[in-house]
């Protein structure tokens, strides 16, 4: 088993139009000090929540975590540290930074308190899309920061955000041809995804464009070595988010800070905690010392929990495995679902190899159609399950 700490740290140089994140312009909230000093208290106080553990990744995200001075970074380490916490060997310790708010001296500040990964928000290498999304920084500071993690020899990944407003295929091909010059490990690739009425909605590529620029993405990544490990990231050989593989294999997290999600295995099917998204709202939280409000924790049912693990682990190239199931959920149940699973099988959305099902490309494709149709609700088990499960997968 493994055990993560995701941080999630609020501030922005801007609000992106089309951001879904709890995240704030830096004005707009105290500043980082007073915000850390939230974090400390609420690592002291939820600490009895969390089984004593040796930790495997820390994932800084937020919001722009670069904007932090590695010091404060540091006195949220120290406080982890302090309540006994311990990092295993080889503990992946990853930051998300902004271009325009990294300098070689904040990476090797960032190196020196343990961060060993660091997560690029590029988006794109065209200044004009750029602008188009409302972002601040441009094409000379990606590469600059690009040039700073290159030199460093450090570990890292970058977002490529396509199917923007009036972005062609060319465009996209541009930012692919700078991602081949810098051959980053991991590359986490997101379509735009706005409502309907989003002024960012004008131009886009139409539904058929959008695919044709995943398939794009994918024969040129794949065709420079890079494997698509989960369905929107692609890494070199052992270059995985060891980080987000805790989500999609089952494994337990503690989320600190605003809007934090906890997976917890303290209960029959573990709980889910989260915290509150609008910063006065967690600020009070800590502050009382209040316990979580009811709907911010959530014990899981059999349902929930099948469907958790269902989704989680069709998200990524190695698939579901049957004996997992089998070994958590018995085999009966197991048995049943093996049989929703072949005939998305039988569908083509699904392919099987040994004790695994995982996504064919097609099934990548309407992901949301095959992830509706392994999504359970109390109803469906108490129809599956008879009085006395038995029998094998
Ligand atoms: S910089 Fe990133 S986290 Fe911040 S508002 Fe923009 S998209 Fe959201």
């Amino acid at each position: 088993m493994s055990f993560g700490i995701y941080i999630h740290i609020p501030y922005c140089i801007q609000r992106c139009p089309y951001c879904d994140f709890a995240t704030y312009e830096q004005s707009q909230i105290p500043p980082a000090d007073k915000y850390v000093k939230l974090l400390q208290k609420e690592i002291r106080q939820n600490i009895h929540n969390i089984p004593g553990q040796k930790i495997d990744t820390i994932f800084l995200g937020g919001g722009t975590p670069s904007l932090l001075e590695a010091s404060s970074i540091l006195t949220i380490f120290d406080t982890l540290w302090e309540q006994g916490f311990r990092l295993n060997d080889g503990c992946e310790v990853t930051i998300e930074i902004n271009p325009a708010t990294i300098s070689l001296k904040k990476i090797k500040d960032y190196l020196h308190i343990g961060i060993n990964r660091f997560s690029v928000g590029s988006q794109t290498f065209n200044d004009r899309l750029l602008k188009k999304i409302g972002r601040k920084h441009n094409l000379n500071d990606t590469l600059e920061t690009l040039d700073i993690l290159a030199a460093s020899q450090v570990q890292y990944s970058l977002d490529l955000l396509f199917a923007l407003p009036d972005q062609t295929i060319d465009d996209l091909k541009y930012d692919l041809d700078v991602i081949s010059n810098y051959r980053p490990p991991h590359v986490s690739c997101y379509c735009l995804t706005v409502s309907e009425s989003s002024p960012l909605n004008v131009g886009r590529p139409p539904e058929e464009g959008q695919i044709l620029m995943f398939d794009q993405i994918e024969r040129r990544l794949v065709s420079e070595g890079y494997s698509r490990y989960e369905i929107s990231n692609y890494c070199l050989p052992g270059k995985e988010s060891r980080h987000n593989m805790l989500y999609w294999t089952d494994q337990e997290y503690w989320g600190v800070g605003l809007s934090a999600h906890s997976y917890i295995k303290n209960s029959t099917w573990g709980t889910r905690f989260w915290n509150p998204r609008a910063y006065r709202d967690y600020e009070l939280l800590v502050e009382n010392k209040t316990a979580f409000p009811l709907g911010n924790r959530e014990p899981l049912q059999l349902h929930e929990s099948l469907t958790d693990f269902c989704h989680t682990a069709l998200r990524i190239s190695r698939g579901l495995s049957r004996f997992a199931l089998q070994k958590k959920y018995g085999s009966f149940l197991a048995s049943e679902l093996c049989s929703r699973l072949n005939r998305l099988v039988d569908l083509g959305l699904l392919d099987t190899h040994e004790d695994r099902y995982f996504l064919t490309s097609r099934g990548r494709l309407v992901s949301n159609q095959v992830f509706a149709s392994l999504t359970f609700l109390k109803q469906d088990l108490a129809y599956i399950l008879p009085d006395n499960p038995s029998g094998p997968c």
